[in-house]
C-alpha cells in the first residue's frame, strides 16, 4: 500500500465562472503539487473553454499535473455541433472524463454512445477516465456495473492500447452528497472490477487502474486508500477548496 502509484482526478465540473478565478485556482494548487508524493499522479479536468490557457499557466508555473477535458465526443470530425474532438486536445494533456454521471444523464447518453466515446479516445491515444454506477444506495448492482464496464472494454479488447484504462466507481447517490460510499463498499466493488478484467480482459489488466468518486475529501481519503485495489479518487467538490486539496495531497504523501 505505500508504496502504490496514486492516481487522483480532479472534476472541475462547470468551475469556476470565469477564467481568471480558474487560473488563480490552478496557481494555488502549486504549493500543495511542489511538495506532493512523486507516486501521486494528478489530472485536473476542466471546462473546455479553460483548458488550453491553463495548460500555458501550468507550463509556466511547472505545476507536475496534466489537464484533461471533461468529456469527448466520438466522432473526429464534421457535423457535431459543441463537441469536441479526440484530435484537439493538446499532446501533453490527452486525458479526458467518459460517461459521468451527469453527462450521461444531461445528454441521455447510452451504454453504447459511451463505449463509442471510449473507443475513439483509446485510438487517439488519450487516457480516459470511465465513469460506472448506480442511482440506488441500498444495495450493489453488480449487473449495472458490468455492463458499464463490459460494452466499452470490448471495444477495444483486440485492439493496442497506448495509454493507462481508468475505471471510476462513482456510486450515483454518493456524489455531491456528503455521503460516500463505506469502505467496505469500495472494496467490494473494486474487487469486484479486477476480478472482472482478469477472467474477461486478462490482456488490459495491467493497464486498468481502479478509482473511488463519491464526496471524497480530506478527512475520508486516508482511510479509503487502504483498499487493495483501490488506485485512487476522482474528485469533485473539494477541488474547488484549496485547504482540501492541500489536505487531500498532504495525507496521502505518506
Ligand atoms: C465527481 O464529480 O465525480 C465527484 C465525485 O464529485 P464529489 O467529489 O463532489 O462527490
Amino acid at each position: 500500500m505505500q508504496n502504490k502509484q496514486i492516481y487522483l482526478g480532479f472534476n472541475w465540473k462547470m468551475n469556476p465562472s470565469n477564467l481568471n478565478d480558474a487560473n488563480r485556482l490552478l496557481t494555488s494548487y502549486q504549493q500543495a503539487i511542489e511538495s506532493k508524493s512523486e507516486k501521486i499522479k494528478i489530472m485536473a479536468f476542466t471546462p473546455s473553454l479553460f483548458y488550453f490557457p491553463l495548460i500555458r499557466i501550468k507550463n509556466e508555473l511547472k505545476l507536475d499535473l496534466k489537464l484533461g477535458l471533461q468529456d469527448i465526443s466520438s466522432e473526429l470530425k464534421g457535423a457535431n455541433t459543441a463537441e469536441n474532438s479526440a484530435l484537439m486536445f493538446d499532446e501533453n494533456n490527452k486525458n479526458v472524463i467518459i460517461g459521468h454521471s451527469e453527462t450521461r444523464q444531461n445528454f441521455k447518453l447510452d451504454d453504447l454512445q459511451i463505449a463509442e466515446k471510449f473507443e475513439t479516445a483509446i485510438k487517439n491515444e488519450i487516457t480516459p477516465i470511465l465513469c460506472i454506477g448506480y442511482s440506488k444506495s441500498d444495495e450493489i448492482n453488480y449487473q449495472e456495473l458490468t455492463i458499464q464496464i463490459q460494452k466499452p472494454l470490448q471495444k477495444i479488447f483486440n485492439k493496442e492500447v497506448k495509454t493507462n484504462i481508468i475505471i471510476a466507481y462513482e456510486p450515483v447517490w454518493a456524489i455531491g452528497s456528503g455521503n460516500p460510499a463505506s469502505p467496505e463498499i469500495v472494496s467490494q466493488v473494486t474487487d469486484f472490477i479486477k476480478n472482472l478484467i482478469a477472467e474477461k480482459f486478462a490482456n488490459l489488466a495491467d493497464k486498468i487502474k481502479v478509482l473511488y468518486g463519491g464526496s471524497v475529501n480530506s478527512k475520508n481519503v486516508l482511510e479509503l486508500i487502504k483498499i487493495e485495489n483501490l488506485d485512487g479518487f476522482l474528485i469533485g467538490g473539494a477541488s474547488l477548496k484549496i485547504e482540501e486539496f492541500k489536505g487531500i495531497i498532504d495525507k496521502l504523501s505518506f
